[in-house]
């Protein structure tokens, strides 16, 4: 703070007349009364960032900005786009929501100088799904509901963020709390001296029991009481379906990730909690839980630095496995070490993503997911989509329907594109796609965060075109309309969640379609040991089904049953061997987890031949001390 007040004096001699300054999550805000500092924040953050190493924000006082109405009718006269407008009063924000992709507005940009001076106001231009999405609303409601409450929690996160250092950093110990020779309830504790982060708070698909579901929170309760914040990468179940739970057991820091995954996670929390209830079951948490964790989310973007405890930053790189997925880099104490934790990673490019960062600043430990450890795939994404087009062929030839499971993000989308390439370059004869299920909801969310997918789908987007429609694609969205598809005859895709047949609607397909050899079941995704999926993979032909009166029939599965591994979200064997001799600079510690033990101990031999690091390979509840 005094640093901050010399600036003012000294540095940037004016009448700066601050009213306030106070901490706003990973950064100060600081709020004056000055047009001029207020017209100048882009410089004037910049020069306090090198000077004091913290972000800054400057914000107008109240007693500038013009009534809203007064400044709506400026906006609106300024901004040529439908939008719509709305106000943030406790940050003095005007939010211009709009789905035109061709609207952008920067802090630097003419327009926003000129709103900011005549009104007061700061103009943030928030894109909205081209689609209707009912997680987009909710969210705004959320998000917007309290703007005081957000701005106490932001407060009360900065002031422990840059809180006086009690200990000095000499160590770092992480824990594995989940995840650890198995796929599922990703969990680690990050420890030193002074602050504890979790990176993940994943829960296990699959699992028979609550402590197999779980990570194992019992083993460090007073750690995960006590936690300084909470890292996640990005918005799969296994990393992220536990945290609103954490919030019920009181839980109030703060929650970092990027702003997709936080659209993405608040849809799959609340299916989560619907489709529990469907089943007779509870989830652990409900939505109360989900909104209190919502209102702790601080969003970052890829690259920023951000002090997220007294000793330790944070660098959120892309990981191309889903939208939204991140990189986590930490660098612990001043220089003291660096861990590059990947999440779920994909190193190819995919129609969806670009392919995952492999060059970082410093990082003597790589903590790595292993899933496909054991898993050569022996096709290119182009060849796999080949063997695709291949299976549709075969199936629609003899008028069969096809059924292909998906999550609801990331595969269901990046199948959509590739049907609909082949579908464009006529390599599979058209016929009507259905797409049932969460997917519809998630699709609608990639359309509101263009910046964040391939270059080639933000251009599309650029032009205000929506990359993920097609003619002959079709959303279900009721129970009639699905009744009408499985009565129908003649051939049809069918993409539906949820991705490993452990529920959704596709298990209502599969039910009608398993006892004609005409028909076809394709896998386009990786199947968790436990799952309805992966005993059909293993071979199983007999399977239970709920028959939607609470009763369980056995089903025989007499449809073709195949697989296709290129589309995988996770990296290939040969890719994560590609990326250990990629990645840079060499990492002291190599850490395989996520994966079963024969991709961890299959990679990890691999691996001793690849890269001089020691190679661990943790099982649940061992701590590793890094800087030993
Ligand atoms: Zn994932």
């Amino acid at each position: 703070m005094n640093e901050v007040i010399r600036y003012f004096t000294s540095v940037s001699p004016r009448e700066a007349a601050i009213t306030k300054i106070e901490f706003e999550g990973t950064r100060l805000a600081i709020y004056t009364k000055n047009q001029d500092l207020f017209m100048e924040q882009d410089q004037v953050a910049r020069e306090l960032v090198s000077l004091i190493k913290k972000r800054v924000v400057i914000r107008s006082d109240p007693s500038i900005r013009k009534p809203q109405e007064e400044a709506a009718e400026v906006i609106k006269s300024k901004i040529s786009h439908s939008s719509n407008l709305f106000f943030d009063e406790t940050l003095g924000e005007a939010i211009i929501e709009t789905n035109d992709m061709t609207a952008t507005i920067s802090e630097s940009d003419e327009v926003a100088m000129e709103i900011m001076k005549l009104t007061g106001w700061k103009p943030r231009v928030v894109r909205s799904p081209l689609m209707t999405s009912r997680t987009f609303e909710r969210l705004r409601n959320y998000v917007y509901w309290d703007p005081r409450e957000k701005l106490e929690i932001l407060r009360n996160v900065g002031e422990r963020i840059f809180r006086a250092q009690t200990f000095t950093t000499e160590d770092v110990t992480v824990t594995f709390l989940g995840a650890a020779r198995q796929v599922g309830r990703s969990a680690m504790l990050v420890e030193t001296s002074e602050s504890r982060v979790l990176l993940d708070c994943g829960l296990a698909p699959g699992a028979s029991s609550s402590i197999d579901m779980f990570p194992r929170f019992d083993s460090r309760i007073d750690e995960i009481m006590n936690l300084d914040a909470v890292v996640i990468s990005h918005a799969h179940l296994d990393h992220m379906g536990v945290l609103p739970f954490l919030f019920k057991y009181g839980y109030r820091g703060p929650v970092f990730l990027l702003e997709p995954t936080l659209a993405l996670m608040t849809m799959e929390q609340i299916d989560y909690i619907g489709v529990a209830a469907k089943e007779g079951s509870f989830a652990p948490y409900s939505e109360q839980e989900v909104r209190t964790q919502i209102q702790h989310t601080i969003p970052l973007r890829y690259g920023t630095v951000s002090n997220i405890t007294p000793d330790i930053r944070i660098t959120l790189y892309n990981a191309g496995h889903i939208l939204g997925s991140s990189i986590v880099h930490l660098h612990v104490g001043e220089g003291l070490h660096n861990i590059v934790y990947t999440g779920d990673y994909k190193f190819e490019r995919s129609r969806t993503l670009e392919p995952s960062v492999y060059k970082f600043p410093r990082a003597e430990t790589l903590i790595m997911e292993a899933t496909y450890g054991a898993n050569p795939v022996p096709f290119t994404r182009v060849e796999s989509e080949a063997i695709l087009a291949g299976f549709v062929k075969q199936a629609v030839e003899r008028g069969g329907k096809i059924l292909i499971p998906v999550a609801a993000i990331g595969r269901a989308q990046e199948i959509m594109l590739v049907v609909k390439a082949l579908f464009e370059q006529k390599f599979i004869p058209e016929v009507p796609v259905f797409l049932d299920g969460l997917l519809i909801e998630a699709t609608a969310l990639h359309t509101a965060y263009p910046e964040y997918l391939s270059q080639e789908l933000r251009m599309a987007f650029d032009q205000n075109l929506n990359a993920f429609a097609s003619d002959l694609f079709t959303p279900v969205k009721n129970q009639t309309q699905r009744d009408e598809i499985l009565n129908s005859q003649g051939s049809a895709v069918i993409m539906s969640t949820s991705g490993m047949l452990e529920g959704g609607p596709v298990l209502g397909y599969l039910k009608e379609f398993a006892n004609d050899e005409k028909n076809m079941l394709i896998f386009v995704m990786y199947q968790v040991e436990g799952t309805m999926g992966r005993k059909l993979l293993k071979g199983i032909r007999e399977i239970p089904l709920a028959d939607g009166n609470g009763k369980t029939e056995i089903i025989q599965i007499k449809l073709q049953v195949e697989r296709v591994d290129g589309f995988s979200g996770h990296s290939s064997r040969q890719q994560l061997l590609n990326y250990l001799r990629r990645f840079t600079p060499k990492p002291r510690n190599l850490v395989l987890i996520h994966g079963e033990p024969e991709a961890i101990d299959s990679l990890a031999k691999t691996a001793s031949r690849i890269i001089p690091s020691r190679i661990y390979a943790p099982r649940c509840l061992d701590s590793l001390s890094l800087t030993s």
